[in-house]
């Protein structure tokens, strides 16, 4: 099969190439992959540099398709269904974490889509234990949005606690942000969202979605949350940002005493602001991380609902020969997410 492969740690080094087909096994299914988004995080690794040892691989995590081979036994699919699986690969067992049923943590997970071939390609193969079926009502793009939508249920609902009638800062208006801010709105929060002039159209998405408050992230947003509360800050910041320090330093500073902020954008410099504000304001500052089953259940729920709308953040749709122009519309803040669609001309 032809499929989009990260060959070499330089960066830029994605293209097409020959590889083998993937074979069922006992513990895995294999699926005509029907639908992928390229996350934020496979535009950041395209420009990235990578240690060695994690190439080649098939990047790609954000996905579904269609069961088109089970290994014998397997009674709860069949083949045909359509589904969408988790970014797990397989995880050690052993540890608390997979004890615990927090998985999502284990020291030695493996990732499809980040090592483990994923879904930029025709087919895709996915443990058998981590695939959840789509809703009937459920088309496959937004089957491929399941993911970014657990990233952000167990950022906002598990491990924050967004309330009703208060404040919530939504830092950056990508997926994550707009997903962030309807997860508050699910429970009643008033939402404020931050993005740059450039997110222009995003933030016209984030008030069709409830977004209570849209501030520019160039024009102090520091003084005009300040002001929204009077001076007392919001009790929960999400910086869904991705490599900059100057959001969680901004995070630090426009955060109530008591307060929480939620770590959800990923490559983070070092940050020179001293952390001593965290002990004066006695803050929780913390990260999340992936998902786990229950949240793909729910949030399947959710989507299939009407509660959770991952319809207003598809952008567009192209052939997964066309992943050059869907990266450019990433990189150029001109898509919110954008799908594509492998063997389909
Ligand atoms: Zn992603
Ligand atoms: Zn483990």
């Amino acid at each position: 099969m032809k499929a989009l492969v990260r060959f070499d740690p330089k960066p830029e080094t994605l293209e097409f190439q020959e590889v083998a087909k993937p074979l069922v096994d006992e513990t895995h299914a294999i699926l005509r992959v029907e639908a992928v988004g390229i996350c934020g995080r496979d535009l950041e690794h395209f420009r990235e540099e990578l240690s060695p040892n994690k190439v080649p691989f098939i990047p790609g995590h954000e996905f579904s398709g269609t069961i088109i081979e089970l290994p014998s036994g397997v009674e709860n699919f069949k083949v045909g269904d359509r589904v969408t699986a988790e970014t797990v690969d397989s995880v050690c067992g052993k540890c608390d974490a997979c004890k615990n049923e927090n998985y999502n943590i284990c020291k030695k997970r493996k990732n499809i889509g980040g090592g483990m071939n994923g879904a930029y390609a025709p087919f895709i193969k996915v443990p058998l234990k981590y695939i959840h079926k789509l809703s009937e009502n459920m088309s496959f793009e937004e089957g491929a949005m399941v993911e970014p939508v657990c990233v952000t249920y167990n950022a906002v609902l598990v491990n924050s606690d967004p309330k009703e009638g208060e404040l919530t800062v939504i830092i950056g208006a990508g997926t994550v942000g707009l997903l962030c801010l309807q997860m508050a709105k699910l429970r009643d929060a008033k939402v404020a969202l931050i993005g740059l002039p450039q997110d222009a159209s995003r933030m016209e998405v984030g008030k069709e979605l409830g977004a209570d408050y849209l501030i520019d992230a160039t024009d102090d947003p520091v003084k005009k949350i300040m002001d929204i509360t009077n001076q007392n800050g919001a009790p929960l910041i999400i910086d869904t940002v991705g490599g900059s320090s100057k959001t969680i330093d901004q995070a630090l500073e426009m955060v109530s005493p008591g307060g929480q902020i939620t770590k959800v954008g990923w490559f983070m410099k070092t940050t020179n602001t001293s952390l001593d504000t965290l002990i004066r304001k006695n803050i929780r500052l913390q990260g999340s991380f992936s998902h786990t089953y229950d949240m793909w259940e729910k949030c399947i729920d959710l989507i299939s609902s009407g509660k959770i709308n991952v319809k207003k953040m598809i952008s567009k749709t192209l052939p997964l020969e066309r992943w050059r122009e869907g990266f450019e519309l990433g990189f150029n803040r001109e898509a919110i997410k954008v799908i594509l669609r492998p063997g389909q001309d």
